[in-house]
């Protein structure tokens, strides 16, 4: 299956379509919270944080925008369509999707914080999908992600409008890496999407970078460089970062994993995390007990139990308050590293 959700990744490395299949992500808090938006967005669920309802306003507000500049007669919400343009296996599954007389416009939601562009290859496939064998020089093609917790100066709503005949050699570049994607020995290429591939920890060539951008790191270099070597430099290190953190965050994920299911990993282990104080009690209860004690909580920006600690005794706080369990991390430790080397030595 060539997924549009991971075009992103197989647009670059067609390696990835069969690296992902054996090494499919694992269900992550952010994996199911974006589950969760989803289910809250299209009123599936009504068990979501204030933030996903407020994403599910901005997501019909953007869409009713659109309906109220006119030239819509049709529209539809999540579904899957194949998309054998690019591949007879590829398949798009498009959030929103509104069209009329020589216009289309297919609309993308992202709860991540990962900024990701209104004309994503996402996007580009399920236009790709959606218009089929149509005169593409007669249509008006409107991209758009809501995209409600990205903070970046590019906005929460981006649109890219083009002509759907300017999307042609995108179109044409999807299903060349598709096509290598299934044919045997497919090539792969590291870059930054490693940081998105599933498959990161068991790849072969994520290894091979990731040694060769520690081994660069520690290389010595002169310390009077010219600007453009400078230049140079910079960009090889910023490469050789985020090889780095590509293979170090799959590696962590395994560890976790490991170590979740019992399986000692040498020098690392998750380490339960302090959570936050917070209150067991009605707030009400809480106020009442400061008025009985001559302290006004109310004027504290937020009544938190920490802050009421500093102007109330700690004693009475923590008859109020209880902590929640923090995430688990995965930690360094000398503890496992030390038992793995006595394993080895016997
Ligand atoms: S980790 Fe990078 S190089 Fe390896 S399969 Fe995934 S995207 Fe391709």
């Amino acid at each position: 299956m060539i997924k549009a959700s991971d075009a992103d990744t197989w647009v670059i490395c067609p390696l990835s379509v069969t690296l992902q299949a054996q090494y499919p992500a694992e269900t992550t808090p952010a994996k199911n919270e974006g589950i969760q938006a989803h289910a809250v967005l299209s009123g599936t669920t009504l068990d979501g944080t204030p933030d996903m309802f407020d994403g599910a306003v901005m997501w019909r507000d953007h869409i009713a925008g659109i309906r109220s500049a006119g030239a819509i007669t049709g529209e539809h919400g999540e579904y899957q369509l194949t998309v054998p343009r690019i591949h007879q296996q590829a398949i798009a599954r498009p959030d929103y999707v509104m069209y009329g007389p020589g216009v289309l416009h297919v609309l993308d939601y992202k709860y991540g914080h990962r900024e990701v562009p209104a004309d994503s290859w996402q996007n580009k496939m399920a236009v790709a999908g959606l218009l089929g064998d149509a005169d593409d020089r007669e249509i008006t093609v409107h991209m758009h992600v809501v995209q409600p917790r990205n903070f970046h100066g590019s906005g929460r709503v981006r649109t890219v409008t083009v002509n759907a005949s300017d999307l042609r050699a995108d179109i044409n570049l999807l299903a060349t890496q598709a096509t290598r994607a299934t044919q045997p020995n497919p090539p792969g290429q590291t870059g930054p999407q490693c940081l998105g591939c599933s498959a990161r920890h068991a790849c072969p060539l994520a290894q091979q970078a990731g040694y060769a951008a520690i081994e660069y790191a520690g290389s010595a270099v002169p310390l009077d460089l010219d600007p453009v070597s400078l230049g140079h430099e910079l960009t090889a290190l910023d490469r050789a970062e985020q090889q780095i953190r590509a293979r170090r965050s799959g590696l962590a994920a395994a560890a976790e994993s490991m170590l979740a299911a019992g399986q000692t990993v040498s020098g690392w282990a998750l380490e339960q995390s302090t959570g936050r104080l917070t209150w067991s009690r009605p707030i009400a209860d809480v106020l009442a007990i400061g008025d009985a004690m001559g302290v006004d909580l109310r004027k504290l920006d937020t009544v938190t139990p920490t802050q009421a600690k500093k102007l109330l005794p700690p004693e009475l706080i923590d008859l109020y308050a209880t902590r929640t369990a923090g995430a688990v991390k995965l930690v360094p430790s000398l503890t496992t590293a030390a038992t793995a080397a006595f394993k080895r030595g016997k």
